[in-house]
């Protein structure tokens, strides 16, 4: 393919320790824990295995690090914008690496690794780079004599807690605008997928970020995440994944120090097709909006509604594009869909596909295992689907499509929004009263009118309802990464 190195099919593992205050380490514990290559079901290797005694030591180094008077509080933000464009540069170094290593501890196809993941990545850390020294407090003209101005300050030691789905992206999203703000971090990643953020830490070093500054653990959620999220001396926390345990996470701070908390979630977006839309190019980006990463999008577009008029046919193509959908090993260019992430959610997908069929809905293709080896699921479509059943209400995080038939505007509207949810949404139509109607109409914190998955650095992304608190990316999201200090000087008057 054009303009992308070939993959490192087996690349060289070059960290496994935890990363904190700069040096690798093994963990307090001694303990370690495979990550699987969800193709093969096997071992890549071993990872030190972090815990609330890890966590305290880099939650003390991040507290170091932000100290009054050090390094990185003294820096100028310009340096700071100069570090993460630096961070950026090395990512795009060793891009074809990063993309590798990606597929292989996730099993994403190499090809969406590098242009998308790796990419995308890159454009986070400069995007943030360059508000570094732009994200700036008011003058206020208060009443009577005083200078009011408000300090952008950064809020101090942040943890973040991120899933398997998007490491690299992810990591980027957290890492960019807290960094920016200057703040220090202490970051879990995923359990699932650990080898490229400590290839980020590696990188974070050699960058020239002091020491203390980024933290990378290694570990489990019920263990680092929980002690990330129950610690006194952390100021923030940011978090993505299920709204399960976002719910955790966010008890979790209130019942220590009340730190601050930004909560990604679930999700189970709705697609709505109107009959006026162009149907082939509505077919194509449901199925994109659906299918892409596996189905594992927070954001994935996983109940589709469709204008009765038009609804038969689109029922028909979208299951003939599913039926095309290339499936199998990552590292092919050709490949479409890798396997899924691990054998939990391999099993938990399976398990909503039967309930799918119970509940009365039309299976128009798919529906099994794909293969024998790797966490494979065949491309799955449901038509007929009914508004209250399960796989209309729950986020099944895989490639299995949802299709339903509305007949007017009002009633999309009212459908659309019974859900505990709020991610995303789309809209199909060339009509643009229909496409403002709609977009204003649904309770979504992003909207995409004949498009989907447009996510970059420079808008923001969030949830209403249960699917968040805050937004993520853009403008907005320094405003999590920042405390405001208002100053107001008593101006004497001075005559002579
Ligand atoms: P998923 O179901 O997609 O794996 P999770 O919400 O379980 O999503 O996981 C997202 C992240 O949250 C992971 O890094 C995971 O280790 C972490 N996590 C899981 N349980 C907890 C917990 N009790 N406290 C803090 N973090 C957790």
């Amino acid at each position: 393919m054009a303009n992308i190195p070939s993959p490192i099919e087996n690349p060289e593992i070059k960290f496994t320790k935890l990363f904190i205050n700069n040096e690798w380490v093994n963990s307090v514990s001694g303990k370690t824990f495979p990550t699987i290559n969800p193709c093969t079901e096997e071992k890549i290797c071993d990872v030190q295995e972090g815990d609330k005694a890890d966590v305290d030591k880099a939650v003390a180094a991040a507290k170091n690090a932000f100290k009054l008077g050090s390094e990185w509080r003294k820096m100028d933000a310009s340096k700071r914008g100069a570090l993460l464009n630096k961070l950026a540069d090395l990512i795009e170094r060793d891009a074809q690496y990063l993309a590798s290593l990606e597929t292989f501890d996730n099993g994403k196809p190499y090809t969406a690794s590098y242009f998308a993941d790796v990419n995308l990545t890159i454009k986070c850390y400069r995007y943030y780079a360059g508000w570094a020294d732009k994200n700036h407090g008011k003058v206020i003209p208060i009443d009577g004599e005083y200078f009011c101005y408000t300090r952008h300050e950064p809020v101090g030691v942040c943890g973040a807690i991120i899933p398997w789905n998007f490491p690299l992206l992810m990591q980027a999203w957290k890492l960019g605008p807290a960094l920016a703000c200057g703040n220090t971090v202490v970051m879990k990643t995923a359990e699932q997928t650990p080898l490229t953020g400590l290839y980020i830490a590696s990188l974070i070093k050699e960058a020239g970020f002091p020491a203390g500054v980024v933290n990378i653990i290694s570990g489990y959620g019920p263990t680092a995440g929980a002690a990330i999220s129950e610690h006194m001396d952390v100021d923030k926390v940011a978090f993505t994944g299920s709204t399960e345990i976002g719910r955790i996470v966010m008890r979790a701070a209130a019942q220590s120090n009340l730190k601050r908390v930004t909560l990604e979630l679930g999700g189970k977006s709705p697609i709505i097709v109107c009959a006026d839309a162009d149907i082939d190019d509505a077919v194509e980006t449901a199925h994109f909006g659906l299918f892409f990463n596996m189905g594992q999008c927070c954001c994935a577009g996983s109940r589709v509604y469709v204008q009765e008029s038009v609804y038969d046919d689109f029922v028909q193509k979208s299951a003939a594009r599913a039926k095309r959908r290339t499936v199998g090993n990552p590292w092919q260019p050709s490949i479409e869909q890798g396997p899924q992430i691990d054998s939990e959610q391999f099993n938990k997908i399976l398990g909503l596909i039967e309930k799918g069929k119970k509940s009365g809905a039309k299976l128009m293709c798919g529906g099994k295992r794909w293969g024998n080896k790797g966490y494979f699921v065949e491309p799955t479509v449901f038509a007929d689907v009914d508004q209250n059943s399960v796989i209309a209400k729950e986020e099944i995080f895989g490639p299995v499509q949802q299709i339903m038939k509305f007949k007017t505007i009002d009633e999309v509207i009212q459908k659309a929004n019974d859900t505990v949810y709020g991610l995303a949404a789309a809209v199909m139509t060339k009509d643009l009263d229909k496409a403002i109607t709609l977009s204003n109409s649904i309770k979504a914190g992003t909207v995409w009118v004949n498009s989907y998955n447009v996510l970059t650095a420079a808008a923001p992304f969030g949830g209403f309802q249960m699917s968040g608190q805050g937004r993520e990316l853009g403008e907005y999201g320094l405003r999590n990464y920042t405390e405001i200090k208002t100053v107001t000087m008593k101006i004497s008057e001075k005559n002579s």
